[in-house]
């Protein structure tokens, strides 16, 4: 007899479970309690519960966390795991300490269909969608691995970015009930503003995300123009700036916070040159829209053909959209000794859509070059303290 793993259910639908089961909703809450606050996942553990519903579970549901295949540390104290999801395939989860915070980056796809040029989850391909309780057991495993490994009583993980492999607006329904249960005080009780969903832009699904359950909104919009970031994003193709921009601005009435994060990926010679800073700027005018610019130094890896901009040219950028009166950050790089930086996220995944090598042979047919839309180069501004 199959059984269900509880870990694919928010309260409302445990709820609904537990009701066919024959029980009262509240039992439900207990439940819920006892799996994601306290990391129970043996019915025998939960001793207030009736020993009547006790056994009723033990036939009936399951808590199945993702078996772990292998856990990095790295010296900056980054933690990164590699999940069995079956099938030969394999998500990533990091785990990033800082002083106020414990940020984990879950994925939500076995590989990506999106395939940006600069993603190493993208250039390995689609795998399949994770479940609701797969992309759960990534936090629930984190956060009660973290507790004991730290012996710290209170919760560790603060912040969520659904930053991990995968496109999580690709994913839509196993993404919602998932963000429930992190956000349910029953639960993981994080803030909406902690809880982070990150989309290459994904239109259709950013308003239906801001109607179902909004939480902070990160686009990684890498480009300021449509032919450049259809080369580097190709949903732009789909959605073109313009639209994903509006999109952004109707999310904002929903958003826990004011504004909407841009991620900008600064790739050697075809992103971060003085005229895109330019471009960025006129763009966020034109729309009136009220953000955040994340500048993220690429981590290069071989298949890429693309290089990190150098530091100086990654700052005068930087300045540019600071002295536009745009809140910029430059992203410190965490975890790159054990590939938990972002972009690095491959995983072992299985491609059986064989996208890479769709897309392989699509650029050797294009003749495409790898530096794209060049421009002359300026010389670059040093650093300033
Ligand atoms: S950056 Fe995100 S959307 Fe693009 S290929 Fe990588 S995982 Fe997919």
């Amino acid at each position: 007899m199959t059984t269900a793993n509880l870990l694919d259910f928010d309260l409302e639908g445990l709820a609904a479970f537990c009701e066919k089961l024959g029980e009262k909703k509240f039992r439900a809450t207990q439940l819920y309690r006892w799996i994601h606050q306290r990391g129970a996942s043996d019915f025998t553990q939960m001793t207030d519960l009736a020993k009547s519903l006790r056994e009723k579970l033990a036939t009936t549901a399951r808590v199945e966390a993702l078996p772990v295949i292998t856990q990095h540390e790295s010296k900056d104290g980054t933690i990164k795991w590699l999940f069995d999801v079956g099938d030969g395939n394999a998500v990533e989860a990091v785990f990033i300490p800082e002083d106020d915070r414990g940020t984990l980056c879950v994925s939500s796809q076995a590989g990506c269909a999106v395939g940006c040029r600069f993603c190493s989850t993208g250039h390995q391909g689609f795998s399949r969608n994770l479940g609701t309780g797969e992309i759960v057991a990534q936090l629930w495993f984190a956060e009660h691995f973290l507790r004991k490994h730290l012996k710290r009583d209170e919760r560790v993980i603060s912040n969520v970015v659904m930053m991990g492999m995968g496109e999580p607006l690709q994913n839509y329904s196993a993404l919602v009930p998932a963000l429930r249960t992190m956000l349910d005080d029953n639960a993981y009780g994080l803030s909406r503003r902690r809880v982070t969903v990150s989309t290459s832009g994904v239109v259709p699904m950013i308003d239906r995300l801001g109607a179902d359950c909004p939480v902070a909104l990160a686009v990684s919009l890498h480009a300021p123009n449509d032919p450049l970031r259809d080369d580097l994003v190709p949903l732009n193709r789909k959605y073109p700036i313009d639209e994903l921009i509006e999109a952004c601005k109707r999310y904002l009435a929903h958003a826990p916070r004011d504004f909407i994060t841009f991620e900008y990926c600064m790739l050697d010679g075809v992103n971060d040159q003085p005229e895109h800073a330019r471009q960025l700027v006129d763009l966020v005018r034109k729309h009136g829209i009220s953000c955040k610019f994340n500048l993220i130094p690429f981590n290069p890896f071989p298949a890429s053909g693309l290089l990190r901009s150098p530091q100086p040219r990654v700052l005068a950028f930087a300045r540019t959209l600071s002295e536009a009166g745009l809140v910029t950050t430059v992203r410190k790089t965490r975890g790159d000794d054990i590939d938990a930086a972002c972009g690095q996220l491959a995983g072992d995944v299985k491609d059986r859509t064989r996208a890479a090598e769709r897309m392989a042979q699509r650029r050797a047919a294009e003749q495409r070059p790898v530096v794209l839309h060049p421009v002359r180069k300026t010389k670059t501004v040093s650093q300033e303290h």
